[in-house]
């Protein structure tokens, strides 16, 4: 059997990457050396088996996706990530399992220039602590709470392709290959939109990413801006496989539920919108206006301009009703 210092050596220390860091893995706490001027954005997400990923989740996945939340997070601050700590619990050692891990965890991590300075081991049902830093320049940061009435809302790429995934993953929806790999994708090995969230933090008034459905989460932007919205269904941004799987008839309460998208939902003063046609022009991902910011408090939404209600509850709460 591997020792823990062995283990750590093996799967989870690699060639220093940033000069910012004084001091990486190995002695009782790591030191980092930011940039004058600059603050630093904090963020941390567990992911639990059974919880947060179907127990049958490949590795690979399992090490990108826990580093992906994350960074999702500080793209949706606006900050640019720097350094990562890992407290990984594991039932046993299973050289395969995290061969794997280590591989997606640092694939993703070497993409966006992120060191892992530390973490901890520890023995025990599957679960995966992952925190992000990030930095930056001072006295800026994109936040839930800069909403105003009149604002125009927006959201990066497309919605409720992951949320496909997971019902192809519990069998409750069968897919055509194509639509199949692509949900399986967005939902096991999603993509940070952390260049867009850096270009943001000069154009939006507020910003959050998708993870726990748009619904939930536009919400959480009026509640701490103290204003309301109009969303106008149609306008939501859906991919090629989910227009395929709907075929006209678009679940829009799944749409708006569907977690784990880890898109930016963000809002933009009028005077500021065609700075962002610009800025995205050769950006990785489309942006699409969805909606407006009101003064009346709540979330309405229009299907083709009329009323339209939503009548399930609006997203992913681990504590509620239980
Ligand atoms: P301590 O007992 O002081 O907490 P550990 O033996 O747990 O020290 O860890 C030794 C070193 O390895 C520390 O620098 C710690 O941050 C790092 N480390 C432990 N587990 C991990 C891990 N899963 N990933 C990255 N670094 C780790
Ligand atoms: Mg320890």
């Amino acid at each position: 059997m591997l020792s823990e210092a062995e283990l750590i050596r093996r799967y989870f220390m690699s060639a220093p990457r940033r000069a910012d860091v004084v001091l990486g893995i190995g002695d009782d706490g790591a030191i980092v050396h930011p940039t004058a001027g600059h603050d630093i954005v904090v963020s941390v997400d567990t992911l639990i088996e059974g919880v947060h990923f179907p127990a049958d989740t490949p590795p690979g996945a399992v090490g990108h996706k826990a580093l992906a939340v994350n960074l999702s997070d500080l793209a949706a601050m606006g900050a640019e990530p720097a350094w990562a700590t890992l407290s990984l619990t594991m039932p046993g050692v299973d050289e395969n399992w995290l061969t794997a891990f280590s591989a997606g965890l640092f694939g993703l991590a070497e993409r966006y220039r992120v060191e892992l300075i530390g973490g901890d081991l520890t023995r025990g049902p599957l679960s995966i602590t992952l925190q992000v830093m990030g930095t930056l320049p001072r006295g800026e940061s994109l936040r839930r709470d800069g909403a105003r009435a009149g604002d125009l809302i927006f959201v990066t790429g497309t919605i409720g392709d992951a949320g496909l995934g997971l019902a192809v993953v519990r069998k409750i929806r069968a897919l055509k290959a194509a639509s199949r790999q692509w949900c399986l994708s967005r939902l096991n090995t999603p993509a940070p939109r952390v260049a867009e969230g850096r270009q943001l933090l000069s154009i939006a008034s507020a910003a959050i990413d998708v993870s726990d459905g748009l619904a939930t989460d536009l919400d959480r932007i009026l509640t701490a801006s103290g204003v309301g919205a109009t969303v106008e269904l149609s306008s939501i941004p859906l991919s090629a496989a989910a227009r395929d799987v709907y075929a006209g008839q678009v679940d829009w309460p799944a749409v708006l539920t569907a977690g784990d998208d880890y898109e930016l939902l963000f809002t933009v003063p009028p005077a500021r919108a065609s700075e962002l046609t610009t800025q995205f022009a050769g950006a990785d991902c489309d942006t699409s206006r969805i909606g407006v910011v009101e003064p009346a408090a709540g979330l309405r939404y229009t299907l083709g301009g009329a009323a339209w209600t939503l009548a399930v509850p609006a997203g992913y709460d681990h504590f509620a009703g239980r």
